[in-house]
């Protein structure tokens, strides 16, 4: 006999993750996770290693360090500030808090498959609304919302179209919402955005509106493998937040590699112009070769390919797979004529051009 699950487990969809590295190749470039491609700031990694001298103590419950530290860095309110492993962990969170059997979340086409899931784990149901264009469409993000809607979900920029939307086109998507639904804003690539319009929702947050901002330590700091993220919101949701939530979830590493790393701007700084150089010269020579990558104000890019260039996305999957360089193909997205390719190192993005370069020139033999 088996003990059954709960019926939103046993008909969740898996999560679909990157594939791992083939065996036997003699380089491997790990190009489909959106990491960063480079070391943390060394700030950060000498913090994580100082800090295993504690090893023996739960670390501190309250994140008070890091908070303080990300208030100062952008000018917030430290008690809005909630602490997680990882952003996905708050997802989870919110899901957990907000989401049940008869509550309704809205989602945009293309946004971030996680939160869907966490909600559907909720039991929440999920409405979808379509991306003309690959953007998000505000005014169907709003019509989608009824009586048992609680939570809208927009990730700007976008994983995985890699589009910023307006300032203005988020404000407006709040103003059309009713005041009880929780807007949640996952700016998880923020860091790379080089537009001084750009909506953080901060202020929004600041000005007593019903925003959640997710943000991460992941992306633009390099610290996937520590696991930090953190939200900002209204007392109320920190106060849910704080409720569900393990108290002891994030280390003693992590939380001081994260407050030296956001202390180290200098660091964020240089990775935001690498990545935007090495982003638009990959973009110019992926339009040389016929493929079509969108814009992106992220460190990584969606790339359309016509099924005649390199044999299609699926041709370039399986090519760069083969020399040891691992993208992320998007048909878990509904996009199966695309891939998505993180901006690594310059050594990688190099070794990428001249890959590239090699399967052109095969195929026009
Ligand atoms: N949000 C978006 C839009 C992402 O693309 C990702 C990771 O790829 C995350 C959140 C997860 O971030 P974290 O590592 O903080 O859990």
């Amino acid at each position: 006999m088996t003990t059954p699950t709960r019926a939103a487990i046993s008909n969740l969809p898996p999560y679909s993750l990157a594939e791992p590295v083939p065996a036997g190749v003699p380089r491997a470039v790990l190009l489909a996770q959106n990491e960063l491609g480079t070391p943390p700031s060394p700030r950060a990694m000498a913090a994580a290693a100082g800090a295993v001298a504690d090893l023996n103590r739960y670390a501190d419950p309250d994140h008070g360090l890091l908070r303080q530290a990300i208030a100062d860095c952008h000018g917030l309110d430290p008690a809005g500030i909630v602490c997680g492993v990882g952003s996905m962990e708050l997802m989870g969170l919110l899901a957990l808090a907000y989401g049940e059997p008869g509550a309704a979340v809205v989602v945009s086409q293309f946004g971030y498959k996680y939160f869907q899931l966490q909600c559907a784990l909720a039991g929440a149901t999920i409405k979808v609304v379509p991306e003309p264009g690959m953007r998000a469409d505000v005014d169907a993000m709003a019509a989608a919302v009824g009586d048992r809607t609680r939570l809208v979900f927009l990730v700007n920029p976008n994983n995985p179209t890699g589009t910023l939307l307006e300032a203005g086109e988020v404000r407006r998507l709040r103003r059309l919402l009713p005041d009880h639904v929780m807007l949640i804003l996952d700016g998880a690539y923020a860091e790379f955005v080089d537009d001084p319009d750009y909506e953080t929702g901060f202020a929004m947050v600041d000005r007593g509106e019903n925003v959640v901002v997710l943000r991460t330590f992941s992306k633009a700091h390099g610290l996937a493998g520590l696991r930090v993220g953190w939200l900002y919101g209204p007392s109320d949701v920190v106060a849910a937040i704080t409720a569900v939530r393990a108290p002891n979830s994030v280390t003693a590493s992590a939380l001081a590699a994260a407050v030296a790393a956001i202390a180290d701007q200098d660091h964020v700084r240089a990775v935001r112009q690498d990545i935007a150089r090495r982003r638009e010269a990959f973009r110019a020579t992926l339009t040389e070769l016929g493929l079509k990558p969108l814009p992106s104000a992220t460190n990584f890019v969606l790339v359309a390919c016509p099924p005649e260039v390199l044999g299609g996305a699926d041709g370039i999957f399986q090519g760069l797979k083969q020399r040891g360089i691992v993208t992320r193909p998007m048909g878990s997205y509904g996009l199966p004529a695309h891939i998505r390719i993180t901006i690594g190192s310059a050594e990688d993005m190099a070794y990428l051009d001249e890959v590239l370069r090699e399967m052109a020139k095969a195929a026009h033999q």
